[in-house]
């Protein structure tokens, strides 16, 4: 699909073209996108006023009937899925497939957030007093602040938004600055559906167009009771001081430095497919993407060998082309990021094996590279912080799989892992309370590719957050511990006597 046949099916070639103050350039070939107006401080505080009225009629609507704007809203993304799918690509410089993945999962969420609609369950609990009833229930919470990263520009909103919705809660999106397109395109579709959807008050879905002035307004804004961000560990340091000063609940979701073991019971084959996918797919640019491989010393030069065939042939160039399979970075600072990470591993005495300026279409405009490799003989200060860019460094472990449990959680992030092994001793350990830190914990499959129905986020510096699914849902609303008396006396709990 051409860049006017996407924006205009999606009904934002209008807004693209009106220009403004905030260009965008597709990372593809560094070609403008199109161009919208910055929100000014008094725009924003409008946006957030409008977001809190709506919040008062959406939440005394029937849980389910809000899911049923949310089922809608999950038909029209299938209907669009091809012209959002191609716009996540333009944008961000993701392969078509992971484009389309990126939009399915925001269907797929939806879909969940729909089940979620009848199963808000709050607990009834057994009162100590004669004559009495507890019950929990769950109650909306208010307008959700969601803040995006540029590297899932549709589908983290999505896992936020779908279950803030269904929760009775209206939102308030600040999206990245580089993917505002997506961000004006989804909310075109979501206005669709809400147009037409009787109950839906204006305003159910806001969105900020700015940079980090736009996201402290919001996260200072006392009328938002739930910050979900995501984003850099970075942002977070700066805005959770800010947002805990007034006791708002946050969400964090920040950033990451996957590590996967192969130990020596793996499955080679099948490893080496998941650490390249995991490495270098999305160019390298998720959160979830493999940076550290733990390998057992038996297999260290065996599989740097292995690895470094593959990533000399992988295919790097225009995301759009069926055999592509490593897109460009985002722009010129993450190749400035990725080359200074790759001096500094040199300066160490490390060897690095690609990692070179590669050219694609837009030639200077456009930042391609080859993935690279940095065998190390142990973890480095280096090894301990995220760059969001295909480097890899393989580290080898010696002995029991404990000592690369140890190397693996030595590190701020507690994101993702994995281990490939078949020993089912070993696979347990990894899972155990002594095994992996993080959020999520793979066996026998990659460090990134989650699927929705779990709860995701991570520990340590990725900021504890948890998205999604599972009971991801309670973040959205608030918790009410009821007590009904319906006997003729007043017990008071724990035995206490007030007679007056
Ligand atoms: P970023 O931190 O530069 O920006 C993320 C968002 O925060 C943007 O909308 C940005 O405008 C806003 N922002 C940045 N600084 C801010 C501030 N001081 N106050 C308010 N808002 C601010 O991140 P990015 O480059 O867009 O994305 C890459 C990062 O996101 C990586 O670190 C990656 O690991 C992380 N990430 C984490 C997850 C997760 O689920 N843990 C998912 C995707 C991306």
């Amino acid at each position: 699909m051409q860049r006017h046949d996407i924006l205009s099916s999606l009904g934002i070639a209008d807004a693209a073209a009106a220009g403004g103050d905030m260009p965008l350039r597709s990372p593809i070939d560094g070609s403008v996108l199109g161009s919208v107006q910055r929100d000014s401080p008094g725009n924003i505080e409008a946006k957030i006023g409008r977001s809190a009225e709506a919040f008062l009629t959406w939440r005394t609507l029937p849980a389910p009937t809000r899911g049923e704007l949310v089922r809608r809203f999950g038909q029209v993304l299938r209907e669009n899925k091809k012209a959002l799918g191609h716009l996540v690509t333009l944008e961000t410089g993701k392969l078509l497939s992971e484009g389309m993945g990126e939009v399915q999962e925001m269907i797929d969420i939806c879909d969940f957030a729909v089940g979620l609609s009848r199963q808000l369950h709050g607990l009834t609990i057994a009162s100590e007093r004669p004559g009495h009833h507890m019950r929990e229930t769950w109650h909306p919470l208010g307008p959700v602040g969601v803040i995006s990263a540029f590297n899932f520009p549709v589908a983290v909103w999505a896992w936020n938004a779908a279950l803030a919705l269904v929760c009775g809660n209206s939102v308030v999106w600040k999206p990245s600055e580089k993917t505002l397109l997506c961000a004006f395109a989804v909310r075109a579709l979501f206005e669709r559906v809400a147009r037409e959807f009787e109950g839906a008050p204006p305003g159910l879905l806001e969105l900020l167009v700015g940079k980090t002035e736009a996201g402290t307004a919001l996260v200072e804004n006392p009328g938002i009771p739930l910050i979900s961000a995501t984003g850099s560990t970075r942002m977070g340091r700066a805005i959770a001081p800010r947002a805990s000063a007034r006791f708002a609940r946050l969400l964090l979701e920040l950033g990451g430095n996957a590590a996967m073991i192969v130990s020596p019971a793996a499955d080679l084959d099948l490893a080496v497919r998941a650490i390249t996918f995991s490495a270098v797919g999305t160019a390298g640019q998720r959160c979830t993407t493999l940076r550290r491989l733990l390998v057992h010393e038996t297999l260290y030069d065996r599989l740097v060998e292995r690895l470094s065939r593959v990533f000399e042939t992988i295919r790097v160039g225009d995301p759009r082309e069926a055999e592509t399979l490593v897109g460009p970075l985002v722009d010129g600072d993450a190749f400035a990021a990725m080359q200074a990470a790759l001096s500094q591993a040199r300066e160490h005495g490390a060897s690095v094996i690609g990692g070179e300026r590669l050219f694609g279409p837009g030639g200077e405009a456009a930042f391609y590279v080859r993935p690279a490799i940095v065998p190390l003989r142990e973890a480095s200060g280096f090894t301990r912080e995220e760059i969001f860019a295909p480097i890899l460094y393989v580290i080898p472990y010696t002995g029991d799989v404990r000592h690369a449990i140890e190397i693996q959680n030595d590190v701020p992030q507690g994101l993702s892992s994995a281990i490939f092994t078949t020993d089912l001793r070993e696979a347990e350990l990894f899972l155990s309370a002594v095994g992996s830190d993080c959020g999520l914990a793979n066996v026998n499959t990659g460090t990134s590719g989650a699927e929705i129905g779990g709860a995701f986020g991570g520990e340590k510096e990725t900021g504890g957050g948890r998205e999604s699914g599972s009971d991801s849902w309670r973040a959205y609303m608030r918790r009410q511990t009821q007590t009904v008396n319906y006997s003729p006396d007043l017990p008071l709990s724990q035995g206490v006597s007030f007679d007056i």
